[in-house]
């Protein structure tokens, strides 16, 4: 399908043109092979010299007509779906650092991407610097050694909604000749495509607006095809130089601008298998189809509630990049002049012990570990998502003990005023 359309078509019908007689409905590919009629057919697959299905953790006809759906709504060339958004956030970065590597990543990013990076990846040998996404371009610089691979951050920090300035980020990431990858989950790209300022790789936790309904966990990785791995090939022997485990072929050479989400799939998927469950892939299609319908309610539920609660006396602070009085204004003026997302951070006069209070008086709006669905729902990160990190962590992630998530949903906005107003007479 031509990606000359617009988001709103693509979100609809991009990834699937049934021929035929086949099924207008992607059917889900409940099958973990698929059949050959000689020996020497799937050897050629094996060798990576044709391209087609015979083992569903490789790759499945579901899976990848959502990812095509996704790669083209982002304007990247190729795309694959994982597990999860932690798969995802994981897979993007260990395609192209080993041990002995390390990577910059801003520090306002979500709890558990943070742990990913700063606990697990160093195990493995990959070490991160963690830097202050609003620091000037020369103290950004400074993060940056020889064996950097990779610069990494949100579009919209969860929970923090933090707009990042991704031209700075690029620029910096390019002049030292490694790619920006950004985990675009929030916004989706109905609201903002990162490729267009220059990032280079694009994550999301499709658990989150993708799907829109809370019904499936998995990831999406995307690749805009642009970064030049081979000008730096000293710098990526895994896609430049020949891997010895598919008899010396140079992903590069053999796949052009497909290089590096062919060789995620071909030997990440291939050794650590965290593919996502053709049924999940289905059900984020379904959400995929009114993405383009949600992205705007959410934005505007999102925006009353948040100047609602600006102008109650009992809420200390309240942080959405769509209220003028938020740091953030300015570069989601430039970034996401649609809207941001439905999700908006507060925090009550009288600090952690009011914040929750509040939240356990709540009727409609529900507490659960979720962002980002059709319900509206809060989080208290320091008690919940992040209660791993230390005070001193958490004010590094941007997160004040007293803040609460709100992700703020689809029903009637007067409705869920109404809920905020009952529960802050309780406090
Ligand atoms: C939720 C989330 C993740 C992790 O995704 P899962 O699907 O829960 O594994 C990563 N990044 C961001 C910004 C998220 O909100």
């Amino acid at each position: 399908m031509s990606s000359d359309f617009k988001l709103g078509t693509l979100c609809v019908q991009a990834g699937w043109s049934p021929k035929k007689g086949e099924p207008r409905v992607l059917p889900i590919y409940q099958s973990t092979t698929f059949k050959y009629d000689t020996s020497e057919q799937m050897a050629r697959m094996f060798d990576l010299e044709e391209s087609g299905y015979f083992y569903t953790r490789l790759q499945n006809p579901t899976n990848d007509a959502v990812a095509a759906k996704i790669t083209a709504l982002e304007g990247g060339v190729a795309g694959m779906l994982t597990s999860s958004g932690q798969a995802a956030n994981f897979y993007a970065l260990f395609n192209i650092c080993q041990a002995g590597d390390h990577f910059v990543t801003a520090t306002s990013i979500y709890g558990g991407t943070y742990n990913l990076f700063s606990v697990t990846m160093k195990k493995l040998g990959i070490e991160c610097t963690f830097v202050d996404q609003n620091a000037s371009e020369e103290e950004l610089n400074k993060a940056f050694r020889s064996n950097t691979k990779a610069v990494f951050g949100e579009t919209l920090s969860n929970p923090g909604v933090m707009v990042l300035d991704i031209e700075k980020f690029a620029r910096v990431a390019h002049a030292h000749g490694v790619p920006l990858i950004i985990d675009n989950t929030f916004p989706t790209p109905i609201n903002c495509r990162p490729f267009e300022w220059g990032a280079d790789i694009v994550t999301h936790s499709t658990t989150k607006y993708m799907d829109g309904h809370a019904t499936a966990v998995g990831g999406c990785i995307v690749d805009s095809g642009n970064f030049d791995w081979d000008a730096y090939a000293d710098k990526y022997p895994g896609l430049c130089t020949p891997d010895e485990s598919y008899h010396g072929l140079t992903y590069t050479k053999a796949f052009g601008k497909g290089a590096y989400i062919t060789k995620a799939t071909a030997q990440l998927m291939r050794d650590l298998g965290s593919i996502q469950a053709p049924e999940n892939a289905f059900l984020l299609n379904i959400g995929l189809e009114t993405l383009h319908l949600r992205m705007p309610q959410h934005c505007k539920n999102a925006q009353t509630a948040a100047e609602w609660l600006g102008k109650n006396d009992k809420i200390a602070w309240v942080s959405y990049p769509g209220l003028k009085s938020s740091p953030s204004y300015e570069l989601g003026q430039k970034y996401l002049p649609n809207g941001s997302c439905g999700v908006l951070c507060f925090g009550l006069k009288g600090g952690r012990e009011e914040s929750i209070k509040f939240m356990d008086s709540l009727k409609l709006i529900a507490i659960v570990t979720h962002v980002a669905d059709a319900r509206s729902c809060v989080l208290h990160p320091a008690s919940h998502t992040h209660r791993q990190l230390t005070d001193e962590q958490l004010k590094e992630a941007g997160i004040a003990p007293d803040l609460i998530r709100f992700s703020v949903g689809i029903e009637n906005v007067e409705d869920i005023i109404a809920d905020l107003e009952q529960a802050l007479k309780s406090v």
